[in-house]
């Protein structure tokens, strides 16, 4: 029984990482989505907000959950038994943050392996802070993000919230 966890800000969830969790929950037991909250990022949604979008996003498949979380993600990983932490990669920048960061939990917590899952070639130029500036130009981003997320960017604009 492996269980894995896939943090991350999600600041907005994208097709690319509805694609790794697809992919990740045919491999391990059960994979918990941690929308880590305690970023010093200024987010565009809050963490309930995207905790819902993804919520929505994986309601069909029972061995993924989605979790908020306010401490660091190897803790959590210790928390919920999980001995994976994934991330997904899409070039060589994301590699070198990325293994950067992979260094610091493992010596953070030996018991936690980081597995990098490669991005899909149709998902490679996703990006969550792209999806937004395309959206406050009016751009489409129906194809880059699921509708319920769509329809989440949009009303923020219509909110006049950037
Ligand atoms: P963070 O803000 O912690 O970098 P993100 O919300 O941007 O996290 O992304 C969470 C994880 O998903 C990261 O490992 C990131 O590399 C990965 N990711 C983001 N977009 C894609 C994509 N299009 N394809 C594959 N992995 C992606």
């Amino acid at each position: 029984m492996v269980k894995a966890i896939f943090p991350g800000s999600f600041d907005p969830p994208t097709n690319g990482h509805l694609n790794v969790i697809e992919r990740a929950r045919r491999i391990y037991n059960e994979v918990f989505v941690v929308v880590a909250t305690n970023s010093e990022k200024k987010t565009m949604f809050t963490p309930e907000e995207r905790y819902d979008m993804l919520c929505e996003m994986v309601k069909d498949w029972k061995n993924v959950s989605v979790r908020l979380c306010d401490t660091l993600v190897v803790e959590y990983a210790k928390q919920v038994g999980a001995s994976v932490l994934i991330r997904g990669l899409r070039n060589i920048d994301d590699f070198s943050y990325e293994f950067d960061l992979s260094m610091m939990n493992k010596t953070l917590n030996p018991d936690v392996e980081t597995v990098f899952m490669p991005t899909d070639p149709k998902y490679f130029v996703l990006r969550s802070s792209a999806i937004k500036e395309l959206a406050a130009y009016g751009g489409d981003i129906s194809s880059m993000v699921p509708g319920v997320v769509a329809e989440a960017v949009k009303k923020k604009f219509s909110s006049g919230i950037r």
